[in-house]
């Protein structure tokens, strides 16, 4: 038999109480038992959004979320920023683009984090410029992205809103939505939320919702005006995911209990056990500057193929983490930390890395990674 653990940044595993939450029998959405469940997880959202007005609860995977940011808030010929330092930068453009939108991109090195000084001389240069879309944190690299102070930038630019992909950073990294000034804040349910795929989060704020009204797309199924007016009544505008909408409560529950500092603080640990383990094998890190709480980008040996790696963990010892993508693939592996992760997933992780690498014949001292992430991990 070979056990099988999901390291993934996306699928994440889903927590017992969460998937048992989501056996029983079937409710029906637009009934009075389930009005109390929306409000429930409407409110939970809220909370872990750190945003006060709606986050809107769409059945879709995540870039369902990233489509409607797009056709629900511009018009076509409309100018658009996108930062674009791996493939889920590369999205946006791609979304922007199927919509007619007018792409400029600040394109980021691989493995590096977007300077907000960039994006603000590209905003001082073209004040046309509508929207600024960005990850919180790039999923091919391992790189998390300065929201904070991106957002100090497009603030002080009244005619553009900011938007942020937040899929996998979500619940791994400290987001304050309101604060920072995000317009429109994406989630998905696959990622840190603890959740099987299938829904998408969006947060709005006013400035965006202004910005709604002028907006002239085509649209029916992602309709963020109707989803708002069903969600004032613990609605959705189509059927609701009934079960993982119950299954969110439960996971929104689990993290409450644990409290949002200490969420953030978890994600942070694992993620520096991972890197100090990585280090400790003569490895390297990917991400060359800010390296994320949700997944680690490692570089494989000279002479590896990355893909091996990856390969090896899974078919050899049940380990599913994730290769490259696009120009990354062979050079990388990815191991995550996301969601219902503890510290034996990270020391499993590593010692699985640790006789893959020896197999492949690369040297390293068993014993060595684990060690140095048993160190970040009893502090
Ligand atoms: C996983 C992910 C997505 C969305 O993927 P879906 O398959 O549509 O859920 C988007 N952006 C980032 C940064 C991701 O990690």
């Amino acid at each position: 038999m070979l056990k099988r653990y999901l390291l993934a940044p996306g699928p994440t595993p889903v927590p017992p109480e969460v998937l048992l939450s989501m056996a029983m029998p079937m409710i029906h959405h637009r009934a009075p038992d389930f009005l109390p469940i929306l409000d429930s997880a409407k409110k939970g959202l809220q909370w872990l959004f750190q945003a006060k007005g709606d986050v809107l609860i769409l059945c879709s995977t995540g870039t369902g979320g990233m489509v409607g940011a797009v056709n629900n808030f511009f018009n076509p010929g409309d100018k658009a920023l996108v930062v674009n330092g791996g493939k889920f930068g590369e999205r946006w453009t791609k979304i922007c683009q199927a919509y007619g939108l007018k792409v400029e991109e600040v394109t980021v090195e691989w493995g590096y984090a977007v300077k907000p000084e960039a994006v603000e001389a590209a905003l001082k240069k073209d004040p046309d410029i509508k929207a600024v879309f960005v990850q919180a944190t790039e999923t091919s690299t391992g790189v998390y992205h300065d929201i904070e102070g991106l957002g100090k930038v497009v603030r002080n630019f009244e005619n553009t809103l900011f938007i942020v992909d937040a899929i996998s950073a979500l619940v791994a990294q400290d987001l304050k939505t309101d604060e920072w000034g995000v317009d429109i804040m994406i989630g998905g349910s696959q990622k840190g939320l603890m959740l099987p795929p299938g829904l998408a989060f969006v947060s709005v704020s006013e400035k965006a919702w202004k910005r709604n009204e002028t907006s002239k797309m085509p649209r029916f199924y992602f309709n963020f005006k109707k989803e708002r007016e069903n969600l004032a009544k613990n609605q959705t505008n189509f059927t609701s995911a009934v079960t993982l909408i119950i299954g969110l409560n439960e996971a929104i529950k689990i993290l409450q209990k644990e409290g949002l500092e200490n969420v953030f603080g978890r994600h942070a640990k694992l993620a520096h056990a991972t890197r100090e383990a990585v280090k400790a094998l003569g490895l390297g890190i990917y991400s060359k500057e800010s390296p994320s709480n949700s997944v680690t980008a490692i570089e494989a040996p000279e002479g590896i193929d990355g893909q091996l790696i990856y390969k090896k963990l899974r078919e050899k010892y049940g380990i599913t983490g994730a290769g490259g993508q696009d120009r990354a693939k062979g050079k990388i592996f990815r191991l995550a930390h996301l969601g219902y992760a503890d510290t034996f997933d990270v020391i499993t992780g590593i010692a699985a890395l640790e006789m893959v690498l020896k197999e492949l014949g690369h040297s390293v001292t068993l014993g060595k990674g684990v060690a140095a992430a048993q160190e970040v991990l009893m502090q």
